[in-house]
Parts: C-alpha cells; structure tokens; sequence
C-alpha cells in the first residue's frame, strides 16, 4: 500500500458536543466516525485559534512552541512542524487557512503551498470549489491543512446568511458546514487519512437573557472604545463577544477528534487524550519519523486496541494577548485545576455523570489531588522558551490588521 494521503480538516469553534451530540445533523462527517476512530475527550490546548494550531502542528504545549496570544509571536523557529516532517518524508504538503493563521506567525512553515484566504468575510462562498480543484491536481502523497472559519462568530448559515449570535445560530452554520464539506471529501481517495477536529469549542448565549448581555457588550465594546479607556473591562467583555480565548470550560476545551482512513479500525474511545497528540499519531500511522522532546505521544495503540496510560492535559487562555494574566490549567478525566497568576489555585471536579460541575472550587477540600496537579503545571511551565517575536513593524501591523478585522480588537 502506498502511504496514505492526509486531510486534516480543523473547523474553527467547533465544539464536541456539535458532533457527538446528537442535536445537529452532520452525515458527512458521521460517516468517518462511524468508519473510523473517534476520541469523545479530546481537548484542546488553547482556547485562542493561533495558539491551538501552534500545538497540533508542532505537538508542543505553548510554553514550548512561544505562541502565548493572537499577536505579537511567532512560532519557535528551531522547532519541526508537522509539515516540515512529512515534507522530509516526501510529501507534498498544502495548507489552506484563513482567520488569523497569517504566514507571520510563523506557523505555515513546511508547506510547500501555504494559501491564506479572507473567507470569514464571505462563509460558504468562492473558496470551495477552487480548493477543490486545487485537490485534484495534488502529488500523492499529499498532507492538506484545511482550516475553515464557516462555524466562527458571527455564526451565518444558508439562506439568508444573517449574522447570528445564538445556539440556533451555531446549529445551523454546523449542519451547513457539515453539507458544504461533501465535495471536499469527495475529492480524497480511498488511500487518505482523514482527521477532523475542532481548534477550541465555543461559548454561545443559550437564554434570551444571556443574548441581551451579549448584546449589550457589543455596543459597550463597539460604541466608547472601551479598549482605549478601560482595558480591563473591555477584556472581560471580549471573551463574552468573541465567544472563546478567555476561559478554560469545557465547553471551551472540549472539541471533536475524529481519524479515519487506511489503517484506522472504527471504535469510540472515551479516554481523554490532547491535541498535542494528533501530529505523532498520525506521523505513526504514515510511518513518519516525529522529533524528539515533543510533548503529545502517538495514540495509535489506543486505535489499535492497546491501552495506553492516562495523560495529564496543560492548557491556556491567553485571549489575544493576555501575557502575565493568562489562565494556565492542568485537566485529567476527572478533574480541573486553573491558575491565574499568583492567585490562589481553582480546583474543580469533573462529574461526567451529571455534566461538568466548573462553579464549587474545592482546591482546599482535596489538597491530595491538587498537589500531583500543581507539579505538572510547574514542570510545563519548566520548559518554557522566551516567546520570539522577530516581526517588523509592516507584519505586525499586517496581523493586527487581520485580528481588527476579525472583531478581536
Ligand atoms: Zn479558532
């Protein structure tokens, strides 16, 4: 069997719960979890989109790979990327991003055909067709990042493509998503492995009163340039309008990880695993050789029908550029535990049973189970690298540009 070719679709927002609830109808990518494996505990390192994508392209957490916000870093230039690994392995690879994934971030480097597009302008429209021409005339073997913004705030769905705001909104513009993508999957082979997943999940309004709210913080916001005046407000009304970036919940974290294709026998697995495994596992099933020191591991045992040992998650929420006020946090399939600068550590349990309970901070209560919790955090954040920007001036000002036009700033 020749290698296999590799679609890897990240659908911005994308909650788990999209997917493997059974609330919005997605045939197209049900049918690769039913022929596939899919992983329901899957989370996500970060909650911002540059970030996240600096970890599953790399299989490193953010203290390692230097990508801490949506602007002012680059990824760490010593490190191999996903792209750069399976291009020395001799293949030919394609990424087709949009959103804040610029070439000055450093994150596209490996691709031999790296396109960025405007599509969150105009959800559902131009590109898809090109891409999929595009498709056609790759070189097995091929590794394709696509990277799509059609389930991003605000949320717009055929017919009318009216900006929503809410969970029917959402709903919507994931069933849509879910049709829009046929063709794209129709132009892989049989020979292509298939991994679909969300970059972080997404926070929407649920109740009318909750949607008021949000209507109110984006007057706020928009009408008396809260950024320039009170900072500190208009960043606790940021993570209300953008929806992800600024919390660790888990509907936040938690995403969809679907693999599927050659090699791949179907199964659910309900152990948590990251998105800083998704580059090893799949270099393992292409028989790719990884680098060294990364922090993810390969889960092919897991899909092969072994066992694997259960890992502890690091993560953070560095909104567009949190710096020192970033949240850091350590999850295990059983429990949370969030750290926000020297302020005394949360501790919550995870009750899979009746739902996450994320309000009663128990960290004084159970002193046993926060302490190995702690450790970790501290031995990630013991292998942290000194963030590098090395942008001029004209890149800088070209992401935040983007991230302005984007509605982060
Ligand atoms: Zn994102």
């Amino acid at each position: 069997m020749p290698a296999p070719n590799v679609l890897f679709l990240a659908i911005d927002s994308l909650r788990a719960d999209a997917i493997f609830g059974n609330h919005i109808e997605t045939p197209n990518i049900d049918s690769f979890a039913s022929a596939g494996a899919s992983f329901t505990q899957c989370v996500s390192t970060t909650t911002s989109t540059t970030p996240s994508f600096s970890s599953m392209l790399t299989g490193c957490y953010p203290p390692k790979h230097g990508v801490r916000g949506l602007q002012g870093y680059r990824l760490r230039s010593d490190l191999t990327t996903w792209a750069q690994a399976f291009s020395e392995a001799g293949y030919n690879t394609h990424a087709e991003v949009t959103g804040p994934l610029l070439p000055e971030t450093g994150i596209l480097r490996g691709f031999d055909d790296a396109r960025h597009r405007q599509g969150y302008k105009v959800p559902f429209f131009n590109w898809r067709d090109e891409v999929v021409e595009r498709m056609h005339s790759y070189v097995d073997p091929w590794f394709m990042l696509l990277h799509i913004w059609e389930v991003h705030r605000p949320y717009r769905a055929p017919p009318d493509f009216t900006k929503r705001w809410d969970r029917s909104g959402y709903e919507a513009a994931v069933a849509a998503t879910d049709e829009w993508l046929k063709p794209v999957f129709d132009a892989c082979s049989d020979n292509t492995i298939v991994v679909i997943t969300g970059d972080h999940g997404e926070d929407y309004p649920d109740t009318p009163m909750e949607q008021k709210v949000l209507r109110a913080a984006r007057k706020a916001r928009g009408k008396f340039k809260l950024g320039k005046w009170f900072p500190w407000l208009d960043k606790k009304l940021s993570g209300l309008v953008v929806g992800h970036g600024f919390a660790l919940y888990e509907h936040l974290v938690r995403v969809p990880l679907i693999i599927a294709g050659p090699g791949v026998s179907h199964g659910s697995y309900s152990q948590q695993v990251r998105h800083v495994d998704l580059f090893p596992t799949i270099a393992d099933l292409c028989g790719v050789q990884v680098p060294g020191g990364i922090d993810g591991r390969s889960l092919k045992p897991i899909i092969d029908g072994q066992s694997l040992p259960d890992e502890p998650a690091y993560m953070e929420a560095v909104g567009v550029k949190l710096e020192g006020n970033r949240i850091e946090g350590v999850r295990t399939e059983d429990w949370k535990l969030l750290k926000t600068g020297s302020n005394r550590p949360q501790l919550f349990k995870l009750d899979g049973s009746t739902g996450p309970d994320e309000k009663r901070n128990v960290y004084g209560k159970f002193p046993e189970v926060a302490r190995p919790l702690e450790e970790f955090l501290a031995g990630v954040r013991a292998g942290e690298v000194v963030a590098e920007s090395g942008m001029t001036e004209e890149e800088e000002a070209t992401v935040e540009q983007h991230l302005r036009d984007l509605g982060y700033l």
